[in-house]
């Protein structure tokens, strides 16, 4: 500061101004929490060290090979051979809304199972780009037959097809099988949510012909929130590279990010945005655990310990909501007794035992609980502690 009490140069003024103290919160230390809500789920350790490991450059050669071991690991998690495989900057809403900009084009139809809180957010998208979009409706915990499918496509001829495949608000698994050949039949894409399924449930995408999914990294894949899969089929890229208007949506437009994530002529990666170094490698060392896991080994442990789960939730006298025919085995929605007060028990879940698990959402709130047991979590000793936690909470 000079002695006239001007800054000394009006490009360097070191001064603070009124907010004078600097805030000192110390060192981060977060509560303890054992994760069993409808996610995050707990990250496997190995993947948080690898968060922890020092940074590389995001055009280094060395980050652009692991980026192509994380693209071939997502399409053996995903069973499909789509080219354009990658993990998208951002939460699983991000591959989501990268799935609805680049995939519908102003005045499409598109049709969306909503059988819970997820398929209106596909809604909402479709119709904040332009779609013309058609509510198919079932109540909260059920899914819809091949049947109803069909006949929703004949009727309305829509250009688009949004499924939910795992309903984290119900706790349903909607079965995809032979949904993507009628898509087909009908000059349709189809559309997945994968986000409570990808690798603790069977996923078929190439034999199930989805054109599109999404999923995110904090469920059953044990990795925290912050990359997004997504896969476009080669019908969704054609759809895509047809289109005469640019994407509506700068940051998610996968022409251009393919630019970077897949490369364009001779394999050269232009810069788009930085790619989120630390995400890549815990979803590079999630999908590493996988596969050394091996997939069928990781859907048979998810739906062996969701069956303990639920054998050992009906001894204490707790019912599941949704019929075992097309029951999660990643996210269970548990029916709250007569007379008990859903959120009083998650409270002293949280603050008795540091466990968390997730109150009911828009139809089915203060009707059930959302217990996720995904990925890491998905263990016997696991199971066994949120039964005990609740048998004493309901007590
Ligand atoms: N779809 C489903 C089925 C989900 O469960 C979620 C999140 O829980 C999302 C989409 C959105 O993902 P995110 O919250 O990671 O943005």
């Amino acid at each position: 500061m000079a002695a006239n009490g001007k800054a000394e140069s009006p490009m360097y003024d070191y001064a603070c101004d009124a907010v004078a103290e600097a805030p000192q919160k110390g060192v981060l230390n977060p509560p303890p929490r054992l994760l069993c809500g409808p996610g995050p789920g707990n990250a496997h350790p190995r993947v948080l060290s690898a968060m922890s490991l020092p940074e590389i450059g995001h055009l280094d050669p060395a980050f652009l090979s692991m980026m192509e071991d994380i693209k071939e690991m997502l399409r053996y998690v995903w069973q499909t051979n789509n080219a354009f495989t990658v993990p998208v900057s951002g939460t699983g809403s991000a591959a989501m809304e990268a799935c609805v900009a680049n995939l519908v084009e102003k005045g499409d139809k598109m049709l969306v199972g909503c059988n819970g809180y997820f398929g209106p957010r596909l809604i909402d998208m479709g119709d904040r780009y332009g779609a013309e979009c058609i509510e198919m409706k079932k109540p909260w915990g059920e899914v819809f037959s091949y049947d109803e499918i069909k006949a929703a496509l004949e009727e309305h001829k829509p250009k688009i097809l949004g499924m939910v495949h795992a309903e984290t608000s119900t706790g349903a698994c909607q079965p995809l099988e032979g949904i993507g050949e009628l898509c087909h039949e009908h000059d349709c894409l189809l559309i997945a949510d994968c986000v409570t399924s990808i690798s603790g449930v069977p996923c078929h995408l190439d034999k199930w012909g989805v054109d599109a999914a999404y999923a995110g990294t904090q469920k059953c894949l044990s990795c925290p929130p912050g990359v997004s899969p997504l896969t476009f089929s080669q019908r969704a890229m054609d759809k895509l590279m047809a289109r005469p208007d640019k994407v509506k949506n700068w940051y998610l437009d996968m022409k251009m990010v393919a630019s970077y994530l897949v490369g364009s002529g001779g394999g050269a990666r232009s810069y788009h945005h930085t790619a989120p170094i630390s995400m890549c490698y815990g979803i590079r060392e999630a999908l590493s655990i996988c596969c050394e896991e091996g997939l069928e080994a990781r859907w048979k442990r998810h739906r062996e310990v969701a069956e303990f789960f639920w054998v050992e939730l009906e001894k204490i006298g707790l019912e599941c909501h949704v019929s075992k025919d097309y029951r999660l085995p990643s996210l269970t929605t548990v029916k709250v007794p007569e007379g008990v007060d859903s959120k009083k028990l998650t409270k002293l879940l949280l603050e008795k035992y540091q466990m968390e698990i997730g109150n009911g959402l828009g139809d089915l709130a203060g009707k059930v609980w959302r217990i996720g047991l995904m990925g890491y979590n998905s263990r016997f000793d696991v199971a066994m502690t949120v039964v005990a936690a609740l048998k004493d909470g309901l007590e």
